[in-house]
């Protein structure tokens, strides 16, 4: 038994949510489309997850942040779902998939078929035991991907209030993590193995701001180590973190922000992967021609860079959404992928946008000592990436629109001298 679809999208996260509402845009008809998701709510904005809901008053809830609130659109709830005939199967875990046939097995034993399938299946969490470290399953160890994570994180973080936490990982969850727990009066420590955190985007100038910010709340760092193993009491609660340099940090609660990885399991072997990810073209569309892919799970042509990549990030996981919809519902009038690379954060009253890449030479400008300042990346002559912090909306749309255009840069000193100004001539 089973049922069968135009349109399957199988995922149920931020990516899905924004194909959903461009689908209704585009005049889907009732019945036609589905989506299937192992999560229990409708799609909702994930980076919510590490900030506001996080906070201990006033905490952001559902169903205040369904998708597309992240970009001022329409709030989908279960019942706009409904309303335009989107079948909605929560709760429930694709376990298999054969392109070739086109059709999905759930784990409830449900064979669902589709015209176009649209995988938007994004990521899990790296769990500490990929790295040779075994307790992660401990009660006050927390991951943070879904909604579950983000409740079993709020209940270990009530019991732990004025308490040891040891955030394992400087990148995106660890520094934001870090920052929610500070709000919550929990002492924090950050263990991570590079020089500084944010090692892959930040430079150590930039990194170096965040890190006096985040010591000026109270946050100690431990650099160029990682956790060996945990010391439990006789209940199996985990009393302490030990590091492989030999250190012990008392520990009450521990979170993990060690990275993640594509779900791309289902597809091993059917479709063409690149880069951890399912391999799409400028529509989307994987090397199974009825199979597209978005979100996280996708490494598709970054036109302005020549090359393919695999982002992590909401705005690409949005717009990758919408464009593969577009393909799909008016192929004659979509053209390639033309997306600039854009990641962003806040962090207690900091807040920082990106634009483009992190490569080539680097150029900062601004006050370090106040809180207004950024970056450019110059490679082969060109900007190709622009930082950020403490900017107005314009000035975060003057440097987004520059570096999509690549300008030209004859002399660094004189790019210096003219800092943000440089991108607001443009
Ligand atoms: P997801 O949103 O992860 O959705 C994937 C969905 O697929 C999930 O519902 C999952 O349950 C489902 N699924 C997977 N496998 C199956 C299966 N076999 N069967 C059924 N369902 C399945 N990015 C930013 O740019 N800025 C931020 O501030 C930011 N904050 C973040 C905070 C947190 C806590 C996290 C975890 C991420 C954050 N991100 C942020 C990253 C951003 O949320 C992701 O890039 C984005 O969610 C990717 O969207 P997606 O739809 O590809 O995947
Ligand atoms: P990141 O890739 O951002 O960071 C992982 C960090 O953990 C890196 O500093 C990494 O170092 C370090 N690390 C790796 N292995 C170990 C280890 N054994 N012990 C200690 N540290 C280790 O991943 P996160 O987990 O922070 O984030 C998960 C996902 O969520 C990402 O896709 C991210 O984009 C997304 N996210 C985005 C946000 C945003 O855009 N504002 C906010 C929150 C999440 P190394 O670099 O050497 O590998």
């Amino acid at each position: 038994m089973g049922r069968a679809f135009v349109y399957v999208i199988l995922g149920g996260g931020v990516a899905a949510g924004y194909a959903a509402l461009d689908f209704v845009k585009r005049g889907v008809t009732h019945g036609e489309l589905c989506i299937i998701s192992e999560e229990p709510v409708p799609p909702y904005e994930r980076p919510a997850l590490s900030k506001g809901y996080l906070l201990p008053e006033d905490p952001a809830r559902l169903p205040a942040f369904h998708c597309c609130v992240g970009t001022n659109e329409e709030r989908l709830t279960p019942k706009w779902y409904k309303e335009h005939g989107i079948e909605l199967v929560l709760g429930t875990r694709v376990k298999s998939v054969d392109v070739r046939r086109k059709t999905l097995l759930t784990a409830t034993g449900e064979t669902i078929t589709y015209k176009i399938l649209i995988v938007a299946t994004g990521a899990r969490a790296l769990k500490l035991e990929e790295f040779g470290v075994s307790g992660s399953d401990a009660e006050s160890v927390c991951y943070l991907r879904d909604l579950a994570d983000a409740n079993r994180l709020v209940n270990v973080m009530q019991s732990s209030s004025g308490g040891n936490a040891v955030v394992i990982g400087g990148g995106y969850i660890g520094m934001e993590c870090a920052a929610s727990l500070v709000i919550n009066k929990i002492n924090v420590t950050m263990v991570f193995p590079e020089a500084h955190c944010m090692a892959r985007l930040f430079t150590p100038k930039i990194a170096s701001y965040y890190e006096e910010f985040y010591q000026s709340k109270g946050v100690k760092f431990v650099k160029g180590t990682v956790l060996a193993s945990f010391d439990f009491d006789s209940n199996q609660k985990i009393t302490a973190v030990n590091l492989r340099d030999g250190t012990k940090l008392p520990a009450d609660m521990v979170i993990v922000g060690i990275g993640i990885r594509p779900n791309t399991s289902l597809f091993e072997g059917q479709l063409t992967l690149d880069k951890g990810g399912i391999k799409v073209n400028g529509r989307m569309q994987s090397s199974n021609s009825s199979v597209y892919a978005v979100g996280d799970v996708a490494t598709f042509p970054v036109k302005i860079f020549g090359e393919t990549r695999r982002l992590e990030h909401v705005d690409s996981a949005r717009k990758s959404a919408r464009h593969a919809v577009a393909a799909i519902m008016e192929p004659e009038k979509t053209t390639e992928f033309d997306y600039l690379p854009f990641f962003y954060s806040r962090v207690f009253t900091l807040s920082w946008q990106f634009y483009g890449d992190s490569t080539g030479d680097v150029v900062h400008f601004g006050d370090f000592l106040g809180n207004r300042f950024g970056a450019y990346w110059v490679n082969k002559g060109h900007v190709v990436g622009s930082f950020l912090e403490g900017g107005t909306k314009e000035e975060y749309e003057a440097i987004a629109k520059m570096t999509s255009l690549k300008p030209a840069i004859e002399d660094l000193t004189d790019l210096e001298t003219q800092g943000l100004g440089f991108a607001l001539t443009f």
